[in-house]
């Protein structure tokens, strides 16, 4: 009977064992998974936040991709140029005559730009058209271009003397009459019968088209349009035209 106790007792005593055995590896298989578990979810944050940090860095910030644009593909033969020949930097500007900000543009930021880069020869200043108000602005454009081709240096006064006469956006303001005043009163040397056989034919309609075609191709958005040796710049924001000015000198 003892034998038959103590061999119970062994047996007892060895499932007990046996139990905190099987315990044990229950605690260390609890403790491995949730080692697994934290350092998968740890992965998965891992890989979410690189993802973010590359999304971030996919969208380009507006002046990481200004250093990378490429040069807008400007013709500047045959436009109006206002400045020295030999001034190193080409600024352009696409403009329509109706458009309000391209007047903002030239009463407030061709002034500064005329006193310190175009007078000093630093620079010399464009004026391409892009007509995109239609036949009235292609009417003013026209007029324009006709007095450009008859006296290239006193085009710049019938210029400011036309956006100076500007009306509103959605009117049809101009008129033959108005452009032939204008002409009148600002380029003493025009011939005013060839002027007005020019707006009657719409003589430079096919350079308006050609203009207008050149600011689609380099992608202008709306007027006014500022280049700096081709590159893009801000039309309100003389510090950066500045800079960018600088910036192509050393070119
Ligand atoms: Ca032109």
């Amino acid at each position: 009977m003892a034998n038959n106790h103590e061999k119970r007792l062994k047996e007892q005593r060895k499932r007990e064992r046996e139990n905190q055995k099987q315990k044990r590896r229950q605690r260390q298989m609890i403790v491995i998974s949730t080692i697994i578990v934290v350092v998968l979810i740890a992965g998965i944050v891992a890989i979410v936040l690189q993802n973010i940090n590359k999304n971030k860095t996919a969208e380009p910030s507006p002046n990481a991709g200004k250093q990378t644009q490429t040069k807008a593909a400007i013709n500047y033969n045959g436009q109006p140029m206002m400045g020295q020949a030999d001034a190193p930097v080409r600024i352009a500007e696409f403009g329509d005559y109706k458009c309000i900000y391209c007047k903002k543009f030239e009463e407030t930021i061709v002034p500064k730009l005329k006193k310190d880069f175009i007078d000093t020869g630093k620079a010399k200043f464009y004026f391409i058209n892009d007509t995109i108000f239609g036949e009235n602005s292609q009417l003013a454009a026209n007029a324009a271009e006709a007095v450009f081709h008859q006296d290239p240096k006193g085009f710049w006064a019938f210029h400011q003397k036309l956006y100076k006469s500007q009306g509103p956006e959605d009117k049809n303001w101009v008129t033959k009459e108005l452009l032939l005043k204008i002409a009148k009163e600002t380029v003493p040397s025009i011939d005013m019968n060839k002027l007005r056989n020019d707006i009657n034919n719409m003589s430079y309609q096919d350079d308006i088209v050609k203009d207008y075609s050149m600011a689609q191709n380099i992608g202008v958005k709306g007027t006014p349009a500022l280049y700096i040796n081709g590159k893009q710049v801000d039309p309100f924001n003389y510090q950066e035209i500045k800079e960018a000015i600088k910036e192509a000198a050393n070119e």
